[in-house]
């Protein structure tokens, strides 16, 4: 008989840091949670230091760990669901890190540091990208650009945030009381950085970010969608490799290029003291949103609700408001009231809305740690 898989620790390893939590499945209750920081600049020498330091955190509660789910960046079109880490899954995955050069070593270098540290426990990668690439259709995945750039180097969108648009997929179903098969959604993750998926049937058909992460909406510090050709001119003006351009527009761009801030909070503040910058990133903002939403909610045929999560997604009255003032052609008004509130489930919209908008927190964690003993039971 297998064992059940009860006590479930989820790592999110990064190049400088590891963030860790343990859950109890059988409740789903989380038991502990930390962070163990300046990995290879000061602190422990690596990964697998990093999480000896974990497991003296946890005490007594790191005994008796039944699986680790990790958070991975990119499954490229190898992974389209989580997946365990045996040998032949690290060797894929591997292969790889090319679609993410500072993120994958990180991610990958910390499940192997857990095979060493936590001997005989089993491994699941869980990928950012699997929720979107598993489904997503040619039409939307595909770039307009000579497919041998797709074969050679699998030029294509992968989209990101993945875990995260799961888990408020499936919280919204269960909301709306709707089999997950049947529920379309548009999904809205607002952070630092954010995108939007469009869901048709429970399954991603349409995503805001592309190869990397960089596409879609303006964010804390990316610039999201801007003509290809812009950044060519701008090169070309300013003699910048392709690395330092890179830079440029992964983090000195977005809200932090246009006001000085990468912080929603500062920018809604600067712009109720009339700040013209701040509120012109705000409107920008708002408007792409609304922009890519009204384009998901015909490409899905309707949506059941619109779901907003993430740091701004959960606790931006401001700018929710912005967003649902651009909604009024799909019958969408803002419930002022009900807007003002925070953080747990409560839709925004007014009762006589043709769309619930609704916020969900999203619990990344706990997606992954759902996968873990999904893919292992
Ligand atoms: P990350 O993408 O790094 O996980 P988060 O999802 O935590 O980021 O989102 C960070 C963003 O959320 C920041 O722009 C921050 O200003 C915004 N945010 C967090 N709390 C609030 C709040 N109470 N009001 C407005 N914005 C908020």
């Amino acid at each position: 008989m297998k064992k059940e898989i009860r006590k479930v620790l989820v790592v999110n390893s990064g190049s400088s840091s590891l963030k860790y939590q343990l859950f109890d499945m059988k409740s789903e209750t989380r038991l502990a949670k930390g962070l163990v920081e300046r990995i290879g600049c000061g602190g422990p020498k690596d990964h697998a230091e990093a999480l000896k330091n974990v497991v003296a955190q946890l005490g007594d509660a790191a005994k008796g760990i039944d699986a680790i789910g990790h958070r991975v960046l990119h499954g490229g079109e190898v992974f389209t669901d989580s997946a365990l880490m045996n040998k032949a899954n690290m060797a894929k995955a591997k292969k790889l890190v090319k679609f993410g050069p500072l993120h994958m070593p990180a991610n990958l270098g910390g499940i192997e540091a857990c095979e060493k540290i936590f001997k005989g426990v089993p491994n699941v990668g869980v990928f950012d990208t699997a929720f979107h690439i598993a489904t997503m259709p040619d039409c939307a995945g595909m770039y307009a650009i000579d497919p041998k750039f797709y074969k050679k180097y699998g030029i294509r969108k992968y989209g990101f945030h993945g875990t995260s648009h799961k888990f408020i997929t499936q919280a919204a179903a269960k909301f709306l009381k709707k089999p997950l098969s049947k529920v379309n959604l548009v999904t809205c993750h607002l952070g630092n950085g954010s995108s939007l998926a469009a869901i048709k049937g429970g399954k991603v058909i349409d995503t805001t970010m592309g190869l990397t992460p960089l596409a879609g909406l303006v964010m804390g510090t990316r610039c999201g969608n801007i003509d290809p050709a812009a950044v060519l001119s701008i090169m070309e003006a300013e003699h910048l490799t392709p690395h330092e351009a890179d830079t440029l527009l992964n983090k000195k761009s977005g809200l932090l290029a246009l006001t000085g801030s990468s912080d929603c909070r500062d920018i809604c503040a600067k712009a109720a003291k009339g700040d013209r910058h701040a509120e012109l990133a705000l409107e920008m903002l708002a408007y792409r949103v609304a922009l890519y939403l009204g384009g998901y909610n015909t490409v899905i045929g309707g949506a059941d609700a619109i779901v907003l999560t993430g740091g701004i997604g959960e606790n931006s009255t401001e700018v929710r408001e912005r967003i649902l003032k651009r909604l009024g052609a799909l019958g969408i008004k803002v419930d002022k009231k009900a807007n003002a509130k925070r953080g747990e489930t409560i839709v925004i919209s007014t009762k006589d809305s043709k769309i619930p908008v609704v916020v969900i927190p999203t619990n990344e964690e706990l997606m992954i740690a759902r996968d873990t003993v999904r893919v292992l039971g």
